[in-house]
C-alpha cells in the first residue's frame, strides 16, 4: 500500500503533536545595539545542520537561523560533486529524524513507493539522499536561508559573535548570535588536500580535486588519471567512464586495495555512540587505526568501474614526479611513466583550525590534540595532533585565558571532531548520537548564560497551583 507524501506529512504533524513538539521558548531575550540577537546560527544547510536545527527546536530554542552558501536544495555533496550512484551507508541507519519513526528516509521512501520498494532497495541513491533531505527541510518548515556565506566569527566579548556574511541571499552584512555551530562538511574542519607536488607542478585546468565541479563531457574520449585508493577514487573512475572518458588510470600508492571499512564494525559494536567516552589514549589510538585502513569503495562502485575495458588500476604506484606534457600530464610512478589528459586528486582533506578562514581571528587559541596528548611513536602522527581538542559537546577548548571567552559559543559539527568525538559529525553512522548531544551542549550554555534570569524567575515564582480551600484556613 503506497500512502503518499501528503499523508505521510499528516502523520508527521500528528507524531509531533503527540511528542508536544513546538511549545514557548525558554531562552531569555538578548538585545545588542537596540536589536534581538539570534540564540543560535547554524552554519550550513547539509543533513547536519537540518538535524542540529530540528534538534534545537525540539528543546524548544527556536531563535535561531540555518546558513548556507549553496542555492536552496543543492547543499552538500549530494547532487553537486558526489559521483557514486548510491550511498556508502546500509540503508537501515537512522539519522536526522532523532527517533521520530515518520521522519526516517524509509517512511518517506515507503509513502511513495510502498514497503516493497524498500525491501528491493540495495542502498539510497543519492540522489533520493538528497530529496529527502529536502522534504525533511520542507516538512519541518525549517528557519533556513541559502547562498549566505559565512565569511568570519569575530567575538564581541559578553558570550556574543558578530558573523560576517556575504552573498545574494544574505540578509544582512552582518549577523549577532550567542552560540554558532560550524555544520559546515566533513572539510569544514579544514580542507580538500591536494599534494603540494600537484599543486605546485600543474597548472589548474590539467587538474581537479574529486571536491569540484567537473566538466566530464569536455572528457570524452580522453584519457584520465585519478590519484588516490580510497572510495571517491573509484566513484569517480566510475562516473567518468558511464561520461565517456576512453580510460580512466587509477594510481594507488598501497599495492592492495583497502578492503576493511572500519566504520561498519563501528556501527555495529557500539564504538560511534560511545567514542567521546574512551580515555585519549584510546581515542587516539581509534583513529590512528581509521586512517590506517581508509574507506575502501563500495563492491558495485568497483565492479561498475572495472567493467569498463578503459579501465585499469596501478596498485603499488605513488606518484614519484608529475609535469605537463604534450598539453597533458605525465606521470611518474615505480610503475613506469603515464601520459593522461587531465588528473582527478582523490586524496581527501585534512582537518586543522589553521586552515579555516571564518576561525581566522580565534584560532591561535584553539586547544589541539597535540597540546594534550603524547602519543607512542608508533601512533604519533602530525595529522591527528593537529586536530582540536574538543568536549564531548563539540565546543572548541582555549590554549589560554584569553581565547575562553572569544571561544565560548563556537560549536564545530564537522570532521575536525573525529578524534574527540569518533565518527559522529558530518557522517550518516553517527549523527543520531551526535545531534542530541550537541543540541544538550547549546542548551546548556544558554541555560547557563541565562542562569540569573532563569533563577530570578524560579524563585520569584508565585502562581497558586493549588487553589482548594479548608473552611479553618
Ligand atoms: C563525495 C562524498 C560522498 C559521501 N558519501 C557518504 C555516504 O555514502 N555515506 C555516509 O555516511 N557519508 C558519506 N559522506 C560523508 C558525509 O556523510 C557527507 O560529507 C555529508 O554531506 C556530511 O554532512 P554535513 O551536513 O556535515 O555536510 P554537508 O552535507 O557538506 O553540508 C555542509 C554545508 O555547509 C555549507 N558551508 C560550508 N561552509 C560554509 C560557510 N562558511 N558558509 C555557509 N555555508 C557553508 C556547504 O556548502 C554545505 O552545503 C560522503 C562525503 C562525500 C564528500
Amino acid at each position: 500500500m503506497v500512502m503518499g507524501l501528503q499523508a505521510l506529512e499528516e502523520q508527521v504533524k500528528r507524531e509531533l503533536e503527540w511528542l508536544e513538539y513546538g511549545g514557548p521558548e525558554w531562552v531569555p531575550h538578548r538585545e545588542h545595539d537596540g536589536e534581538r540577537v539570534l540564540d543560535v546560527v547554524i552554519v550550513g544547510g547539509g543533513q547536519c545542520g537540518l538535524g542540529i536545527a530540528f534538534g534545537l527546536l525540539r528543546e524548544r530554542i527556536t531563535n535561531i537561523l540555518v546558513i548556507d552558501e549553496n542555492p536552496e536544495g543543492l547543499e552538500g555533496p549530494w547532487v553537486t560533486y558526489a559521483r557514486m550512484v548510491t550511498l556508502r551507508t546500509p540503508k537501515h541507519l537512522t539519522s536526522i529524524d532523532l527517533g521520530v519513526p515518520s521522519l526516517t528516509f524509509r517512511a518517506w521512501l515507503e509513502a511513495q513507493a510502498g514497503p516493497e520498494a524498500w525491501e528491493k532497495l540495495d542502498k539510497i541513491p543519492r540522489a533520493d539522499w538528497m530529496a529527502y533531505l529536502r522534504w525533511f527541510r520542507r516538512v519541518l518548515d525549517l528557519p533556513v536561508v541559502n547562498e549566505t556565506r559565512l565569511d568570519l566569527i569575530e567575538p564581541l566579548g559578553g558570550g556574543l559573535h558578530r558573523l560576517h556574511l556575504e552573498g545574494p541571499g544574505a540578509p544582512a552584512k552582518t549577523l549577532t548570535a550567542r552560540k554558532v555551530v560550524l555544520a559546515t562538511g566533513i572539510q569544514g574542519g579544514g580542507e580538500w588536500h591536494v599534494p603540494a607536488m600537484i599543486r605546485e607542478s600543474l597548472p589548474k585546468r590539467l587538474y581537479a580535486h574529486s571536491s569540484e565541479r567537473i566538466d566530464f563531457a569536455a572528457l570524452r574520449g580522453r584519457r584520465i588519471g585519478i590519484i588516490g585508493g580510497g572510495a571517491s577514487a573509484f566513484d569517480n573512475a566510475q562516473h567518468a567512464l558511464a561520461e565517456g572518458a576512453a580510460e580512466v588510470h587509477v594510481f594507488v600508492r598501497r599495492g592492495r586495495l583497502p578492503r576493511v571499512n572500519p566504520i561498519r564494525q563501528m556501527e555495529r559494536s557500539g564504538m560511534i555512540g560511545r567514542h567521546a567516552a574512551l580515555p585519549d589514549a584510546d581515542k587516539y589510538a581509534v583513529m590512528k587505526h581509521f586512517f590506517r585502513h581508509n574507506q575502501p569503495p563500495t563492491n558495485d562502485t568497483f565492479a561498475r568501474a572495472a567493467a569498463y575495458p578503459g579501465f585499469r588500476l596501478h596498485l603499488g604506484a605513488p606518484l614519484a614526479g608529475v609535469r605537463e606534457a604534450e598539453g597533458g600530464v605525465e606521470l611518474e610512478t615505480p610503475k613506469g611513466r603515464f601520459r593522461v589528459d587531465y588528473l582527478i586528486v582523490c586524496t581527501g582533506l585534512v582537518s586543522d583550525p589553521a586552515l579555516r578562514p571564518e576561525l581566522r581571528l580565534v584560532e591561535p587559541h584553539i586547544l589541539r590534540w597535540g597540546d594534550v596528548y603524547r602519543a607512542p611513536e608508533d601512533l604519533a602522527d602530525p595529522m591527528l595532533d593537529r586536530h582540536p581538542y574538543m568536549t564531548p559537546g563539540y565546543s572548541f577548548l582555549s590554549r589560554d585565558e584569553e581565547g575562553r571567552e572569544k571561544l565560548r559559543g563556537i560549536f564545530a559539527f564537522n570532521y575536525g571532531a573525529l578524534v574527540s568525538n569518533g565518527v559522529t559529525a558530518s557522517a550518516l553512522s553517527g549523527m543520531k548520537y551526535g545531534i542530541p548531544r550537541i543540541v544538550s551542549a547549546i542548551a546548556d550554555e544558554l541555560f547557563l548564560d541565562e542562569r540569573e534570569a532563569i533563577l530570578g524567575r524560579y524563585y520569584a515564582y508565585d502562581e497558586p497551583e493549588f487553589t482548594g480551600m479548608m473552611e479553618d484556613e
